[in-house]
């Protein structure tokens, strides 16, 4: 292990934020500003972290020794830190070498191996939201006043959110982030355009679809067409409008998809509103919102502590792969980035899914 020249070290590695009129520090926002924020500032918490470590050690962080390095995820995982924190701390370290136009120390063996004897010995209890299945999904739905007034107002927009959330496999900073203007009508369904998802570091969103369901209990595009006609409604009239769509849908059997027009209302309004008592809609709904909303709708024998938010993404996954999606199909609607992420996820959400003990014949 090398001794660092002392805390200073770790100062000078510090991640510039500012760009003055030096080219050099001009081309290295730019290089920066290839990230996102968002990553940016992951990488600075986890550079930082670890500079700071170095510097309590007097062990130089840059360029940091194998050793030190895997020592230092060891530390962590021996004070709790999962796999998935490890991992993106060594992250951080392999990026900020690679600026410096270093070796990344993640692909030494001193480092490599570390990491996976760590992941071998893993076996903290995971605690993760319950996925949801379609069929609890359908007995929720099922159960939803969609036409008493005012509540009924609610029970549209929790239908709306509950299946835009679970067809769509959507983090929940994607569904309440749902613009009007994202969702268009195809033939079939309708084109939802996610705007920024974790994975998606250049901001260039993805295009998930949602297809017109069986029944109209199930469909999501029922479900939008009636929630958009009665917060269009409610933006031209307030609660009167809100109450006089209720009582137009409690009237309308049929399974039409009547979408209304984007015309002279604000397009840029959130798909999902809050929903006050009395029928005023609100604005956007925040992801403890949708949480609640998750728990709060649950049948009575599933327990509100396993269920969240992330219950909708987890119970699509684990029934795409229950019904045979590939790997590659689910994360058509995922996004995640690898099959190794889906194949991880449904070995925790659902051990028997694709897996040949089911087949065997016991
Ligand atoms: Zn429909």
């Amino acid at each position: 292990m090398q001794p660092a020249a002392g805390s200073s070290a770790a100062n000078e590695m510090r991640l510039p934020v500012l760009a003055g009129d030096d080219p050099f520090a001009v081309a290295d926002a730019y290089r920066r500003a290839a990230l996102s924020g968002a990553t940016m500032s992951a990488y600075r918490t986890d550079w930082s972290h670890f500079a700071d470590r170095c510097a309590v050690a007097a062990h130089r962080p840059l360029p940091a020794d194998p050793d030190v390095v895997g020592a230092y995820l060891a530390h962590l995982g021996r004070a709790g830190s999962s796999a998935s924190t490890l991992g993106r701390r060594l992250a951080a370290i392999n990026k900020v070498h690679q600026w410096a136009g270093l070796p990344r120390p993640g692909v030494n063996p001193a480092v490599t191996l570390v990491m996976e004897g760590f992941r071998r010995s893993d076996e903290r209890p995971v605690r993760r939201m319950a996925p949801l299945l379609l069929a609890d999904l359908t007995r929720m739905l099922s159960a939803l006043d969609t036409d008493s007034s005012p509540q009924g107002a609610l029970g549209r927009r929790d239908r709306v959110l509950l299946l835009f959330g679970w067809a769509l496999a959507c983090r929940r900073g994607e569904l309440t982030a749902l613009r009007i203007t994202d969702v268009t009508p195809t033939a079939g369904g309708l084109a939802i355009r996610i705007r920024r998802s974790k994975t998606d570091q250049r901001g260039r969103g993805l295009t998930k679809g949602l297809p017109c369901g069986r029944t109209p209990l199930t469909c999501p595009v029922c479900a939008y067409c009636d929630w958009r006609r009665l917060s269009d409604a409610a933006d031209r009239r307030g609660r009167v409008g809100v109450l006089a769509a209720l009582e137009r849908h409690a009237t309308s059997t049929d399974h039409d998809h009547d979408l209304p027009a984007d015309d002279d209302l604000d397009a840029d309004r959130p798909v999902l509103r809050g929903v006050r008592a009395g029928g005023h809609l609100t604005g956007a709904v925040t992801g403890h919102a949708v949480n609640l909303v998750v728990k709060r709708r649950l049948p009575d024998d599933l327990d509100p502590a396993r269920f969240g938010a992330h219950s909708l993404r987890a119970g699509f996954i684990t029934e795409a792969a229950r019904r045979g999606a590939t790997g590659r199909e689910i994360r058509r609607q995922t996004g995640q980035s690898s099959d190794r992420v889906v194949e991880i996820y449904i070995r925790e959400n659902d051990p028997l899914a694709g897996n040949a003990v089911t087949a065997v014949g016991l």
